[in-house]
């Protein structure tokens, strides 16, 4: 099968031909149908996260299993699944005390080798899924159907984008209804924010990007002000409310200087919370002094807090009900081939998702 992978840091992604294992006990092979280009993967090639390679990129996905492995209760061959890059193992500590996103088994932002091989070498799958291939052998915990009706792509954003978005406004955050929302960074996760920070109540929601292009996505996702980002960000944010900061700051970027300007965007006593993936040398400074007077709250929302088994199939219905509208998040629908010039637009701020069609 042919497949997007990086050799090594710093280097181009390219079509290559791959070698599929046999799936074993406990397995799925998934075709994948759909798969949308998420910061992450662009932080896989630009050198922000340090992956084993060589890479299969890819993680945001949605598709048809073909095949299932001995023992496999929870897809069937036909299925519609959307792939989850943090399976819930179900019996760490984690999984025990309600917070599966935490599963001590999955491996965060490593890679994993699954078979794979690339001449005859075995390659790494990003996030364990590798999804810019025409298919990818999973865990079956890794797969969750959903009704055939929804179409590939909007169920792939539900597998990142949608559930990481929505996940950090209700179940991070917790927005209350009339409260105010400052988004920060409007890719397709911060988007997803902004339509849940709305559907929550919020009174207020001021989407923030570097860049003016974002503001008729920002208004279509449901923001009430757009402001582009500067050295005077607070003060524009406090002139928006009533002097005294924003209830929440949802950060949706990943750099310390957005995570401080999130902390000043907030008022005292506000929730500052972090959704995006950043660098590990990357050191966010706050004073002592400041962290103790301003009363901040600072959370991480990982894969927005969720039980996926449970919230992406809740999404998947939401959707078809007509309660969820995802149509402004994807912005190009394009091929495999087409996936590194997407990390150009996405590295110029260009567009919402890109979803590669296969
Ligand atoms: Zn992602
Ligand atoms: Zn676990």
């Amino acid at each position: 099968m042919t497949g997007l992978v990086v050799r090594d840091t710093g280097t181009p992604a390219e079509l290559v031909e791959l070698r599929l294992p046999e799936i074993g006990p406990g397995q799925v092979r998934v075709k994948v149908r759909a798969a949308g280009v998420c910061h992450s993967d662009l932080s896989m090639v630009n050198g922000t996260l340090r992956p084993p390679h060589p890479l299969i990129l890819g993680h945001e996905a949605a598709g048809e299993v073909v095949e299932v492995g001995q023992n496999v209760t929870r897809a069937a061959v036909g299925d519609h699944v959307v792939l989850n890059w943090q399976p819930a193992c179900r019996n760490c500590w984690f999984c025990e005390h309600g917070e599966p996103w935490l599963c001590s088994t999955s491996h965060g932002v490593a890679a994993l080798s699954n078979g794979i091989t690339l001449d005859g070498d075995p390659v790494h799958v990003t996030l364990g899924v590798g999804a810019f291939a025409e298919q990818v052998v999973v865990p079956e915990n890794a797969v969750i159907p959903v009704p055939a009706e929804l179409g590939f792509d909007l169920a792939a954003l539900l597998g990142c984008a949608v559930l990481t978005g929505t996940g950090a406004v209700r179940n991070t955050a917790r927005v209350q209804p009339g409260e105010s929302v400052v988004v920060i960074g409007l890719g397709g996760v911060g988007l997803s924010v902004v339509t849940a920070a709305r559907a929550a109540g919020a009174g207020q929601v001021i989407a923030v990007d570097v860049t003016e292009a974002k503001k008729g996505l920002a208004e279509a996702a449901g923001a009430t002000d757009f402001v582009v980002s500067s050295d005077a960000l607070s003060k524009d944010i406090r002139a928006r409310t009533n002097r005294l900061g924003a209830d929440h700051a949802i950060e949706c970027v990943g750099r310390a200087s957005t995570i401080r300007a999130a902390w000043r965007a907030t008022r005292s006593g506000g929730q500052v919370t972090v959704v995006g993936m950043g660098a590990a040398d990357d050191m966010v400074q706050l004073s002592a002094l400041d962290i103790f007077s301003s009363a901040r709250t600072l959370r991480a929302s990982v894969y927005g807090q969720a039980d996926t088994d449970l919230e992406i199939p809740a999404l998947a219905r939401d959707v078809l009900d007509g309660k969820l509208d995802l149509d402004h998040l994807i912005t190009d629908r394009i091929g495999l081939a087409d996936v590194p010039a997407a990390f150009e637009r996405m590295t110029r701020g260009e567009g919402a998702r890109s979803v590669a069609l296969l």
